[in-house]
């Protein structure tokens, strides 16, 4: 099926030009038919020709002069709802977004303002929510939701070399923690495995992140990345999928989104449906947990949060419930969405969630009559499939 990449907003009554083949009976050739219908009378014709069995080719707005994306060719018509309108990305839409201000050359010394754990007794491992103070540089280190953090621990490795920089996601708005312009915040796991000889390993970096008292001065660059930026538009729609420390983009984006000060002074309304899927393995590792319980309620239209505590929870096969487990559990709901070009999904924690992830949205999407491996490249090219694995 052709699917438009049109960035206009339809109204309900712009016509659609649908072209669909009727079944083949013997050895007769497939009947194409081509049909002028209204926005709101798509699913309706959609519904109709998938219980003739007939295939729907493309699906074009009338007048339009577009280039058609080929998406889930073998698609059977009775499922096949389009993801229409996939968004052209706006050439340098991200022209004004501050990177590498700083360089691993010469990194700016911030301080530190606070360091607290973030996982409740209990918990496995430690998590820690880390503030910095950038008041003193000049120039400014201005950074926007999404993007990540350079830190250079102190100290040498094994050569003699000076530690290498380590990226961290940024876990604050662009205005900081107490809406000042001049802090940023991580969160931080301290890495920690058992070698081949079952020795106890701690990460360099996040061990130097995690000990840090108020007051050290840290080396950090940066800001990097234009993957995980959100859409300037307020009723777009903003699905997250968040594992462990992944959560740091998310929390940018929600505190923009429903903190009380950010909303009253950050100039930007957020009107759409966010909805967060957050994968700890227990309830004391659900990080920010307070905060995304009180925007649910205080924005029931407009966030939706839904946790997979691998540890505590089972899914539907009697087996531990990990976050794709929930996106299958709503893939309908998921789907519907995306069929929606306002909407924007996001991926972000270790490398190793996403494979479960991706075969999720592919049963998910097989169910909704669409290919995953075709949609997912068209997604991702409109940016509204942005990933930040490590
Ligand atoms: C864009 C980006 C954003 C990131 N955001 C965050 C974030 O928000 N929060 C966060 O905590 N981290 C984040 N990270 C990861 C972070 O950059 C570091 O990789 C992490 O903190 C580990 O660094 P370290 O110096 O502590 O570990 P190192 O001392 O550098 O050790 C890491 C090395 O240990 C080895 N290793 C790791 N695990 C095992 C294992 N199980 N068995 C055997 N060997 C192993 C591997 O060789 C690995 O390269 C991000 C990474 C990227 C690229």
């Amino acid at each position: 099926m052709r699917v438009s990449p049109a960035t206009t907003n339809h109204s309900t009554s712009t016509l659609f030009t649908v072209v669909s083949s009727g079944c083949q009976v013997g050895s007769m050739p497939a009947v194409v038919q081509t049909q002028n219908v209204a926005l709101n009378r798509l699913s309706e014709l959609f519904k109709r020709l998938g219980s003739t069995g007939a295939k729907i080719l493309s699906v074009t707005p009338v007048g339009e002069d577009l280039h058609p994306v080929a998406i889930a060719a073998s698609a059977p018509a009775p499922e096949a709802k389009p993801v229409t309108q996939v968004p052209t990305p706006k050439k340098n839409a991200h022209a004004n977004v501050p990177v590498n201000t700083y360089k691993p050359k010469n990194p700016f010394i911030g301080t530190v303002a606070n360091n607290y754990s973030l996982v409740k007794e209990g918990a496995i491992g430690r998590v820690q929510h880390i503030t910095f103070d950038l008041s003193a540089a000049d120039p400014e280190l201005n950074y926007l939701e999404g993007q990540s953090i350079g830190i250079i621990p102190e100290g040498e490795d094994a050569k003699g070399k000076p530690h290498k920089m380590r990226l961290y996601s940024i876990a604050s708005t662009r205005h900081g923690d107490d809406m000042g312009d001049n802090t940023v915040s991580l969160c931080v796991r301290q890495l920690e495995y058992k070698n081949e000889a079952g020795e106890q390993i701690y990460g360099v970096c996040s061990t130097y992140l995690c000990d840090l008292e108020p007051g050290t001065k840290v080396k950090i660059t940066g800001p990097v990345g234009k993957e995980m930026l959100l859409p300037e538009d307020e009723d777009a729609n903003i699905i997250m999928l968040a594992t462990g420390t992944g959560i740091a983009p998310m929390r940018t984006y929600i505190r923009r989104m429903f903190e009380n000060r950010e909303r009253e002074t950050n100039g930007w309304t957020f009107r759409g449906k966010a909805w967060l899927f957050m994968g700890a393995p227990k309830t004391a590792n659900l990080l920010y947990d307070e905060d995304f319980n009180s925007y649910e309620e205080k924005y029931p239209d407009n966030f939706r949060y839904t946790k997979a505590i691998s540890r505590e929870q089972q899914n539907t096969k009697g087996g531990r419930m990990y976050i794709q487990d929930r996106v299958l559990e709503h893939a309908d709901e998921i789907f519907s969405m995306i069929e929606n070009p306002k909407t924007f999904i996001y991926l972000c924690g270790l490398r190793g969630m996403e494979p479960g992830i991706d075969e999720a949205m592919t049963a998910a999407a097989a169910a909704k009559g669409m290919d995953w491996s075709e949609l997912r490249p068209q997604l991702k090219k409109a940016h509204r499939w942005n990933v930040e694995t490590y």
